[in-house]
């Protein structure tokens, strides 16, 4: 079996990085959790749904001669990461993070940073606003299923499977967003609140802009801690570390 780099996916970067390996001839798979019906698929050799935790991560790993590890999930995927990093001790292979940095707030904007998406529920009643623009995506919705009081617009990939707020709209959509659309997304539904996580990236930030333009607050939820694990936030930083790694 050829050695090959698994990319853990599900981002734009690991799609990217996916394609900067192929460029480089470095063999790659990419891994998805199979979590969305019609997945952007990366290029190349690419498998989907979970290992069955860290220890079948491990054995996975040696069974399909990988030679280094490249998590490039998303900043708020944890269980994946804490997996990748005890399956890849375990199985000794070389094992790097690659995350986008988080966004910052800017001058004008209204931002309450929060821990999870349950104190996000509480800063929306604090906030005393009635028209929430929900982008946290599907997971986590019940966090809000108890607010009888705000009308909610919820914005996500797929339809959500859990309890929902009394008063919402389910709005199925997926990035990237323009600055423009959310603009007219925030007027028609007269929005007074934007909740969202720490994602990071261009893809999904026109919201934050919108938000900023409009005098809007915007409850960020931050993101979890995370593995001591050696980390870059650019896909060519990752690319350049699996080439060294591969032409060792
Ligand atoms: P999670 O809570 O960290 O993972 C839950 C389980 O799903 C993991 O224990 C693992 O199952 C499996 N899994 C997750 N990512 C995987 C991957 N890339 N390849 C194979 N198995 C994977 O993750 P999540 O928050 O549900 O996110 C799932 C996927 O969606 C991630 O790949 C992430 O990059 C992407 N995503 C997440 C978010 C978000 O807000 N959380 C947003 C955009 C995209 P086993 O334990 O059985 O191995």
């Amino acid at each position: 079996m050829t050695p090959r780099v698994l990319i853990l996916g599900g981002t734009a970067e690991a799609r990217a990085l996916a394609q900067e390996l192929q460029d480089a001839r470095v063999p790659v798979v990419s891994s998805l959790a199979g979590r969305v019906a019609r997945p952007r698929l990366p290029v190349g050799e690419v498998r989907i749904g979970g290992f069955g935790g860290p220890e079948a991560l491990a054995r996975w790993l040696r069974r399909h001669a990988i030679t280094a590890v490249i998590d490039a999930t998303h900043p708020f995927a944890e269980r994946i990461s804490a997996s990748a990093a005890r399956a890849a001790a375990a199985a000794a292979v070389p094992l790097l993070r690659l995350e986008r940095p988080g966004w910052k707030a800017s001058g004008g904007d209204r931002w309450h940073w929060v821990e999870d998406l349950p104190h996000a529920a509480t800063a929306i009643r604090a906030l005393g606003s009635a028209r929430v623009l929900l982008t946290s995506g599907r997971q986590g919705l019940a966090a809000f299923a108890h607010d009888d009081v705000s009308w909610f617009l919820i914005r996500c990939v797929d339809p959500p499977d859990v309890a929902l707020p009394a008063r919402h709209e389910v709005l199925l959509d997926r990035g990237p967003y323009t600055l423009h659309g959310e603009l007219a997304l925030i007027d028609a539904h007269a929005i007074d609140v934007v909740v969202t996580k720490d994602s990071g990236g261009p893809l999904t930030a026109a919201k934050l802009e919108a938000a900023r333009l409009r005098g809007l607050p915007v409850v960020v939820v931050r993101r979890p801690p995370r593995q001591d694990v050696a980390t870059v936030r650019t896909v060519l930083e990752a690319a350049a570390w699996a080439r060294t790694i591969v032409a060792r």
